[in-house]
Parts: structure tokens; sequence; C-alpha cells
């Protein structure tokens, strides 16, 4: 076979790529596109949104760096679902191959794209490439899916070998890439309808090479990831979700270092990269998980409807400092450290009473790195409505994990300058601090930073009894 389309997606590098490799090795022109998919960027709450400049730049960057080889993208902006079979048509191409996306949404799409490039006569085929192991390739003895994370990561330890983490010489074949035809130009964030986010001004760089510094840079400090990577005040993690997200590094490679650097910290990183796997396998087994509790008798727990409780949780005025300052955080760059993950969606979901889809579509509408599958996980843990999820009756207490991971309130202070000079010793729940003590740190409760929204031992109560209709039911 002679010429094929590469059609990009949430894989934004020329490097280690499987479906590029694929076409390299097979084909003789190799055409690469990405499409804009308006029937995803029509959906987006805003036009100033921090993933689509993202991607915008990295689609920049890859298309040089096909360029430099010979190649280069052609883009497109449109329902992918006309538009790519439409590409693949005038382009006049035997296959059309791409990697795999394991969202309900995105299958539904890549059949439609199959089955009008069916009826063209022309090939699509899927590869693995954003995952070390997907649909049924770790299973229980009794060969059914795990929902189970430990047992789940202890086969998928076992199940590994060097051919899964092998990279794909993409490089040994790219005389094989063809240029895009003569007139083609890449559109600019305004043609396709979006402006300018404050990305660049704080600190996220999009594409392949920063997503090599910031794992270059990572990889100094891995040793030191179990100890620190719980502390949102350090720098502790690797920052490298929203490169994993659109694929601007590759997985590979990051698991092959990890295994490679070997102790305490690159293992336990090791673990969260088996917590990717682990969440996407879910959602391809259960893809009720999209909108439905995973374990259905949680369906049957009654949330409290609170939108005033829900906008204080989402503007960062619940009077609960790490909760504030978290969700400051990430309405300020798209970003929320795990730690502030598990405890604004505990305090959501535990302390007021909110039903966790309310928190999940919050966070898919702000996070950079918002994954489907990692986020209706994580949510759905925090709820205690998921696999493997925290217990119902194990809460989150606001202020003693607030007391553990930022002791000395640097990471409050960061996002809440109103609480800049209240004691430390205060500084997790500053309503305890005497009122002339409020005066003499400039900070007023219920006039500079609000009472707590909630009383977190009542709270407490209130969850349990909500609880009380799955008792049993594990
Ligand atoms: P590191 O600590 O350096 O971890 C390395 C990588 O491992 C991450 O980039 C990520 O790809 C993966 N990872 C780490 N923890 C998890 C986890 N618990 N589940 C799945 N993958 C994990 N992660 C997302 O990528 N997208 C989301 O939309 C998302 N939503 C979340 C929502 C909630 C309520 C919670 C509790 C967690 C969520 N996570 C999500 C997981 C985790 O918080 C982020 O992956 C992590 O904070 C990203 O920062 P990092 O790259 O520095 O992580």
């Amino acid at each position: 076979m002679s010429s094929a389309l590469v059609w990009f997606r949430r894989d934004l590098r020329d490097f280690d790529h499987a479906a590029l490799f694929q076409a390299l090795k097979n084909h003789r022109r190799v055409f690469c596109g990405f499409v804009f998919d308006t029937e995803i960027l029509d959906g987006l709450p805003a036009r100033v949104d921090r993933r689509v400049e993202f991607i915008h730049a990295s689609v920049l960057e890859l298309d040089a760096a096909l360029r430099a080889r010979g190649g280069g993208l052609i883009v497109r902006h449109g329902a992918a679902r006309e538009v790519v079979p439409a590409l693949a048509a005038a382009l006049g191409v035997e296959r059309v191959l791409t990697n795999r996306d394991y969202e309900p949404a995105a299958i539904a799409r890549d059949e439609a794209v199959a089955e009008r490039l069916r009826v063209l006569g022309i090939g699509f085929e899927r590869f693995k490439d954003q995952v070390i192991f997907e649909k049924n390739e770790v299973l229980t003895k009794s060969a059914t899916p795990f929902s189970v994370f430990t047992p789940y990561k202890r086969a998928w330890l076992a199940t590994l070998n060097a051919f899964y983490l092998k990279p794909y010489p993409v490089e040994q074949y790219a005389a094989n890439l063809a240029p895009p035809p003569p007139g083609e130009v890449l559109p600019t964030l305004a043609d396709i309808g979006f402006v300018p986010t404050n990305l660049a001004e704080v600190g996220i760089v999009p594409g392949m090479a920063a997503g090599r510094r910031l794992f270059d840079d990572f990889q100094k400090r891995i040793g030191r990831y179990k100890t620190a990577r719980d502390f949102p005040a350090r720098k502790g993690v690797s920052y490298l979700s929203v490169h994993l997200r659109f694929g601007t590094v590759s997985i590979r490679e990051l698991a092959r270092v990890a295994l490679a650097t070997g102790g305490e910290g690159a293992e336990t990183w090791l673990s969260e990269l088996v917590w990717r796997d682990f969440y996407f396998q879910i959602l391809w087994h259960n893809p009720h998980v999209v909108g439905a509790s995973f374990r259905p008798e949680y369906d049957r727990v009654q949330w409290d409807d609170a939108p005033a409780l829900f906008d204080a949780w989402r503007e960062g005025r619940t009077g609960y400092p790490i909760v504030d300052a978290a969700m400051r955080q990430i309405a300020h760059c798209g970003y929320m450290h795990n730690r502030l993950r598990m405890i604004v969606a505990s305090f959501l979901t535990k302390d007021l009473g909110v039903d966790w889809r309310l928190g999940e579509r919050y966070f898919a509408e702000q996070l950079n790195d918002f994954d489907l599958a990692a986020n209706n996980g994580g949510w759905q843990w925090a709820a205690s409505t998921g696999c493997d999820a925290q217990p119902y009756f194990r809460i989150f207490n606001p202020v003693t994990q607030s007391e553990k991971f930022d002791p000395d309130g640097s990471f409050i202070r960061r996002y809440l300058p109103e609480l800049a000079r209240v004691p430390d010793k205060y500084i997790h729940a500053p309503w305890t601090l005497p009122p002339i003590d409020q005066k003499l740190a400039g900070c007023e409760i219920g006039k500079d930073y609000p009472a707590p929204v909630v009383d977190h031992a009542q709270a407490r109560e209130r969850t349990l009894a909500r609880f009380a209709v799955v008792k049993g039911a594990d």
C-alpha cells in the first residue's frame, strides 16, 4: 500500500508514536492531519480555554517538527466525523491510522468515521498508544476486569516486559513523510474562534520540548517523590499531567525511565502511572460510570440541592482555607495538586452534601489535564461511589488535612492573601482566632474572609445518615 493519513488527536508528538510508526513503516507517502473538532469545541463553556491554547501551540510545534523531516500537518476546523473521511478521500489515501481513544463519545465518533471510510473504500486502523495496557490485556485469574487497584497493579507489573515499553522508532522511516499539499495554512487561535489565555503567565508551556524539560527536571527530584508528593506548597510532583493528556510526552518513555531509576520515589511514581491505566480500563469496561455510580446501589444516595453552597465551593469562599486556596488555584491556572483534588472533592460531597457529578463537571471545565477516566475515577473515589473507593464513613476533616499537608500555611497564603498575617497556628481554622487578633491580622472573619459555610462535625453526621441507604451493600 502506498499512501496513508495519520490522524493526530491526543498524541501531539513526532516520536515514539504508534500510529505514525505503523503508517511510515507500511506506506511510501504518509500525510499527517489534525482536526479542531467543532463537536468538542462547540461544547466548551467559554471561548477562553487553556486546553485549546495548549493544543493549538502544540499543533504548531508538531507541524514544525514534521516539516523539519519533510512532512507537515494538514489542519482542519470542523466536525471530525465528516472532515477526516473527506480529507482522506481528497488525498486519495488507502488507509487512515490513528491512536485509540477510550472515552465513549470518542469511540462513537471513531465508529462513525470508520463507517464513512468503509463506504469510501478507505481502511481505518486504531493503535494502542496512550496507555501501557488497554482493554483486556490485564485481567484477573478468572479473566474478568479488575475493579480493585492493588491486585490490578500486581497483575500490571507481572504482565509488564520490555515489549510493552519498546519505543516506536518513527525516525527510521521518516523519509516516507509527505508534505501537505500546496496552499495548506495552519489556522490561528482566532481562526478557530478562541482568544489567548493566561497559560504563559502561569508558567504552563505547551508542546514536546516543554514536556521533555519538565520530565528532565522531575528526574532530578523523582527520588524524593514519595515523601514530597503530598505537600502542595512543595515542588514534589511532576506536573506532567497536561502533557500526558495531550501526548506531548510518551507514556512508554516515562514508565521506562521510572522502572530503570528504581527506588522508593520512582516506584511510587510508577504506581501513579498504573492508576492512570487502571482508570482507563475501568472506563473501557464500565462506560456506565459516565453519569452514574460505579456501584449502582450508590445511586440511591440522595444529594442536597444546594446551589449557594456549590457556588461558595466553586468560588473559593467556603471559609475553609485549604479548600478555598485549592479552588482559587484551579480557577487561576487550571491545575490543582492531587492532595487538594482529594480534599475539595471530599469537601463538596461529604461536607456540603452536593452531588459528585457537579464537581466532576466543574473540574472538566477547568482542568488543563482533564481526562474523563481519571477525573471520573477521582470523583467517584472521593464520593465513595466508585470502584475501590474511599469507604463512605471515612470523611476527610478539612482542618486536619490542612494541618498535615500545608503545616505552615504557605500554600494557603499563596492563594489567599487576605490570610497573609494570620498566625500559623490559626491559618487552618481562622474563625478560631480571637476577634481582637483577627483585627490585628487584618482579617476579620465574616468581613475580610468568610465564616465556615458548614460545621464539619455536623456535616459529618449528615453524611453518615445520607449513606445509611447503602449500609451493608459492600
Ligand atoms: P504526578 O503525581 O507527577 O503523577 C504522574 C502522573 O500519573 C499524572 O500526570 C497522571 O497522569 C497520573 N496520575 C497520578 N495520580 C493519578 C490518579 N489518581 N488517577 C489517574 N492518574 C493519575 N488526573 C488527570 O490526569 N486528569 C483529571 O481530570 C484528573 N482529575 C482528578 C479528579 C480528582 C477528584 C482526583 C482526586 C484526582 C484527579 N486526577 C486527574 C489525578 C491526579 O490528581 C492528577 O493526575 C495529578 O494531580 C496531576 O499532577 P502531576 O502530573 O504532577 O502528577
